[in-house]
């Protein structure tokens, strides 16, 4: 069976290197925060060209703490798409502020820039874009309507590090931006991990209490915070692995190049990469109007499948109460009955990308 991902053999990869570092973590007797967790906030800072980072929990923490840190709350409404991981949506209501959709693109699946005005109100406080799936959400845009309406913009790049946008790496475009190491990642870790990178010094010291019950010297709150840290033993071995971060994205989108160019059924809908933008495809999702069908041909020939995403985030349970109805976004809802991923990840060699292109050209079914 062809995975999804494979993760142990990114790991067998790098095997003596991570196990050299989990080994120096252990015997280093510091294992929250200090100095390995240092030392990997600074090479994230070098390697994105960002000021500061400040490694947490998760991604989902990183954006409640991104949030809280720019003062959102209760009364206040942040923009964003029903298309995305539900961490997205769920930050923004653990910080009791309301989030407010606006559809996905049709062709990038992101954020359609042009909706977002419409549903600025007096109590916007953000615009939060999602890279959803790797591909670099149109920032230009968004940036200058959060200018024109005094907003803040917090880049979700969990599915995007590496991704760049005009030539500029994604998480350097808005005030803040979170990413997130689950191990399915493209940057992903043994473990749950985040980090949460911006420019500006006041948000990065904010940031920084709120990580560590609202404390810069022990014992000494402030404000109430949270207990949201990264592991050493995480950042150790996540710092091995940026220095491969390069090589993957890069192996990546060969083997969407591969896909794109030799996938050849009638009526899939291949991804879409914007020009100018760097698409890292964290998943490689297609469109196809019988999904169930393919997909159950694909796993019986021994190609994992999986479908990304189900429901729209306007249709869970969760945010009923918000209100939305079937046919608000009707991109998102078509998006879901619609797209499923096929394997991606560095690792593929040359016989199983070919193999899966050949079944699913082979697909007879309708
Ligand atoms: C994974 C993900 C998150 C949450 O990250 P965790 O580390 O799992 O908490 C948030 N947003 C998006 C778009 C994600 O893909």
């Amino acid at each position: 069976m062809i995975s999804l991902i494979d993760l142990k053999r990114q790991y067998l990869s790098i095997k003596d290197e991570i196990n050299k570092a989990v080994i120096e973590t252990l015997e280093s007797g510091n294992y929250i925060l200090g100095e390995t967790v240092e030392k990997f906030e600074k090479d994230i800072c070098n390697y994105l060209g960002v000021n500061y980072a400040i490694g947490v929990a998760n991604g989902t923490d990183a954006l409640v703490i991104s949030l809280k840190a720019l003062g959102i709350g209760p009364q206040d409404e942040v923009i964003t798409t029903p298309w995305t991981f539900f961490a997205t949506a769920e930050a923004i209501v653990q910080v009791g502020a309301k989030p407010v959709f606006v559809d996905v693109d049709k062709d990038t699946y992101n954020i359609d820039v042009n909706q977002i005005e419409s549903k600025i109100t007096k109590n916007t406080k953000a615009i939060l874009p999602v890279h959803i799936f790797g591909q670099p959400a149109d920032m230009d845009p968004i940036n200058d309507l959060a200018k024109k309406y005094n907003l803040f913009v917090i880049e979700d790049a969990c599915q995007a590090f590496g991704s760049e946008y005009k030539n500029r790496k994604i998480g350097t475009l808005g005030d803040i931006a979170c990413f997130s190491f689950f191990p399915t990642k493209n940057l992903g870790g043994f473990g749950d991990g985040g980090i949460i990178v911006t420019n500006k010094q006041e948000i990065a010291e904010k940031v920084r209490l709120l990580r560590q019950h609202g404390m810069k010297k022990k014992y000494y709150n402030e404000i109430i915070g949270f207990n949201s840290r990264l592991d050493a033993i995480q950042a150790a071995m996540l710092d091995v692995k940026l220095k491969y971060i390069d090589n993957w994205n890069k192996a990546r989108r060969r083997i969407a190049n591969a896909y794109k160019q030799n996938i050849s059924l009638d009526k899939i809908i291949l991804p879409y990469e914007k020009n100018g933008l760097k698409h890292i495809y964290h998943l490689f999702v297609l469109q196809y109007e019988n999904r169930e069908l393919i997909m159950k041909y694909l796993n019986e020939n021994n190609i994992s499948t999986g479908v990304y995403y189900p429901v729209p985030l306007h249709l869970t349970k969760a945010l009923e109460y918000l209100g939305y109805k079937k046919g608000d976004f009707p991109i998102a809802e078509m998006l879901s009955t619609k797209t499923f991923a096929i394997p991606m990840f560095p690792e593929l060699n040359e016989n199983e990308i070919n193999y899966i292109i050949s079944k699913i050209n082979m697909f007879g079914g309708k």
